[in-house]
């Protein structure tokens, strides 16, 4: 039985093992059953599920998970963590623990091994100072996805759902929105979390599209844009793609592009649609390929 989103045994093994929070791996352990048991509700996990956990602390939503799931692998980077995961999760025989670094593990081979390349389930509770690298790295790896359930600081959870002409709307928006529908799900104060947190959190469910959103000639093209846009948010979309270099143009192709895609000169990349920004890639991509 999962018992450890019980603050009481939390303590209990934290005092057992003398362990020492590390800031720097973003350790905020869960210590509330009800949020515990909305993210494996939310996260829609079943005995059919192979599900990938980052970051899994004391084992406290290993623990749900394997309750839920077919089989879970967990990654913990800190390997003073690996005894007491050992001792947490003894009861169960359908997890593995892996004492890696996520931004090493190769995740597409895993989901090839484990779920003979089917689509996993990706559900943590991120360590949020690599929030973005681990969303984005899922992602552009092409790693056979169903959904990714994440909790997250809430800000960044924003973020992922705004669209255009809003502050929070970046490069990040636009990224997840290209490969998944972002839902928040369950929004997370900091007196969830043992030691708590300074922001509040969010739990937001990423599903990954069948099919992209937009269809575009080259992928790789369109977020150098997309990022080059955001880069400098104050200027014009048209300096920032000449400030940035992309695929070499001078600023009056670059205006070229802009005005066939129907904008005026003075527009910034913040008022782009993800459309917009699939359009604008084909053009710039057709100028180039005519050039050469
Ligand atoms: N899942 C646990 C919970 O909900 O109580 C712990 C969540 S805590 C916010 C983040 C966890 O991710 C910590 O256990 C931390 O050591 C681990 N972690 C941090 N960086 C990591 C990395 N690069 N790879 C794998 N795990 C990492």
């Amino acid at each position: 039985m999962a018992t450890l989103g019980n603050p009481k045994n939390t303590i209990e093994v934290i005092q057992k093992y003398g362990f020492q929070f590390q800031k720097k791996f973003g350790q905020n352990f869960l210590i509330d059953p009800h949020i515990l048991e909305e993210i494996i509700y939310e996260a829609g996990v079943t005995k059919d599920d192979f599900v990938l956990e980052i970051g899994p602390g004391i084992g406290t939503m290993t623990q749900y998970l394997c309750e839920s799931a077919r089989e879970v692998v967990a990654v913990e980077i800190d390997s003073n963590l690996i005894p007491i995961l050992q001792d947490t999760l003894s009861a169960y025989d359908n997890v593995e623990v892996m004492n890696e670094d996520i931004l090493k593990v190769d995740i597409a081979k895993l989901a090839r091994e484990r779920n003979g390349g089917k689509p996993i389930k990706v559900v943590a509770n991120l360590p949020y100072y690599i929030t973005t690298p681990i969303i984005m790295g899922l992602f552009e790896s092409h790693v056979p996805i169903d959904s990714i359930t994440i909790m997250v600081q809430k800000e960044v959870a924003d973020r992922m759902q705004e669209g255009p002409g809003s502050k929070e709307y970046g490069a990040l928006s636009l990224a997840v929105q290209y490969y998944a529908k972002p839902e928040i799900v369950v929004t997370v104060p900091p007196s969830c979390f043992m030691p708590q947190p300074k922001v509040g959190s969010a739990v937001i469910r990423l599903t990954r599209h069948r099919e992209a959103p937009v269809t575009v000639k080259n992928e790789k093209l369109m977020f150098q844009i997309i990022r080059a846009s955001f880069n400098q948010r104050r200027k014009t979309l048209a300096n920032g793609l000449s400030n940035a270099g992309i695929q070499g143009l001078t600023k009056e192709e670059i205006q070229k592009c802009i005005e066939e895609l129907g904008e005026p000169l003075t527009i910034r990349g913040e008022a782009l649609s993800l459309e917009k920004f699939a359009r604008l890639s084909d053009i710039v991509y057709d100028h180039v390929t005519k050039n050469v």
